[in-house]
């Protein structure tokens, strides 16, 4: 009985991983990929439908025989909060299962917040966002860090622009929002992110950089694979040398391309102070200056050599440059495309394709609410099964 029961829990679990990566798919698409006969799929379907997750519709696909084959899509009953606590404050969502930023909120903080006040503030946009979805149900909560977080996923090691250090978040996270609280590095989870529904979908070998008003994330896929290193530390990428002359690293080493290249760098060579993405792009690419535009090719001119080094390390066909890094694209395309010239490449099978994220920033939040959502995911059943039980979370206590 128990193995019969597994390899049902398998099969709904796969069944409802694809409705979750593909946002809708005809029954007839699920028999496909599943390799599961007909009837099997309809009748995982049906019990999908009747714990609330998915919904049916006759669409317009047909199946071989002419029959309409059903769409199954997702209800929106279910929700995960997702929260991105970085220097400048803590942005807090709730996301659907498809990966959709269905309502957000961004509390600005004077400085970098303490893991309380971050929790706090999360807990009161929290509240405040679960009250216009009276029939959604919020599964977990996850943050997606600006630094290193433990394989278990709950404590942060090392934020260093939070200046946090072994905070156990996810358990305080827990406690200020009575939902399962988790921890994850934000910049994995937005390439997660981009490989379910953005511009990495069908790659394999891809490395992404995240530049955030806290710092530069690194996350790389390797053969399909997210690699965490043995602690939680691979694809430091900040941390390659781009200048030998460069300043000291808190890491110990010089001229990192953390310490050269930042949203904190551009902004004050532009005279601003803390602005958003949206305002830093405007300056960069309005300002003509000459002393400006040399210090904006010295900006590219590092992260060329990150981007080569990269390249050396992990062989992706795909670079994916989020954050204020997008912008450096913009202005310095060419001058990055070139890192990669004249090298040895060529033999290889050709240079890697440098693009920005589709998901834009939601892919931090996408990224971590996919955390969130994972016991869901794991076990469709058995976890609604247990959650009707309890009272539906609604943002918990926002006391502090
Ligand atoms: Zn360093």
């Amino acid at each position: 009985m128990q193995g019969r029961d597994d390899v049902r829990r398998r099969n709904l679990a796969t069944v409802l991983g694809i409705v979750h990566r593909r946002r809708r798919a005809s029954r007839a698409e699920i028999t496909q990929r599943t390799g599961l006969s007909r009837s099997s799929v309809g009748t995982l379907v049906a019990d999908l439908e009747q714990a609330g997750i998915v919904t049916q519709s006759v669409g317009e696909e047909r199946s071989g025989v002419g029959r309409p084959s059903p769409t199954v899509s997702l209800t929106g009953r279910y929700l995960a909060a997702a929260v991105n606590p970085d220097v400048t404050g803590v942005r807090v969502a709730l996301v659907d299962l498809g990966g959709r930023v269905v309502d957000q909120q961004f509390h600005a903080t004077r400085e970098a917040p303490t893991p309380h006040e971050a929790a706090h503030l999360t807990a009161t946009a929290l509240a405040d966002l679960s009250q216009g979805r009276p029939g959604s149900t919020v599964v977990g909560i996850c943050a997606a860090i600006p630094g290193r977080v433990d394989k278990t996923g709950t404590t942060v090691r090392f934020a260093p622009h939070l200046r946090w250090a072994d905070v156990g978040f996810g358990a305080l996270l827990s406690e200020y929002t009575g939902l399962t609280g988790r921890v994850a590095f934000d910049a994995k989870v937005g390439l997660r992110a981009e490989t379910l529904w953005g511009r990495a979908q069908t790659a394999r070998d891809v490395v992404s950089f995240y530049g955030g008003p806290g710092g530069i994330g690194a996350a790389a896929l390797v053969d399909g694979r997210l690699i965490d290193g043995s602690a939680g530390g691979a694809a430091r990428l900040g941390h390659l040398m781009v200048a030998t002359d460069g300043p000291t690293c808190v890491c110990g080493n010089i001229g990192c391309l953390t310490t050269l290249v930042s949203h904190h760098h551009l902004a004050a060579a532009y005279g601003l102070g803390q602005v958003s993405l949206a305002e830093l792009r405007a300056a960069v690419l309005r300002e003509t200056a000459p002393a400006l535009r040399s210090f904006l090719d010295r900006q590219v001119g590092y992260l060329a050599t990150a981007l080569r080094m990269s390249a050396w390390a992990y062989d992706p066909e795909l670079i994916m440059l989020g954050g204020f890094f997008e912008i450096l694209l913009e202005a310095g395309r060419e001058t990055l495309e070139s890192a990669f010239s004249g090298g040895t490449l060529g033999p290889l099978g050709g240079p890697p394709a440098l693009t920005v994220p589709a998901l834009g920033a939601d892919q931090l939040l996408a990224g971590a609410a996919t955390e969130a959502f994972s016991p869901l995911l794991h076990d469709p059943l058995g976890f609604t099964q247990t959650h009707q039980e309890q009272v539906p979370a609604s943002g918990g206590r926002a006391g502090g």
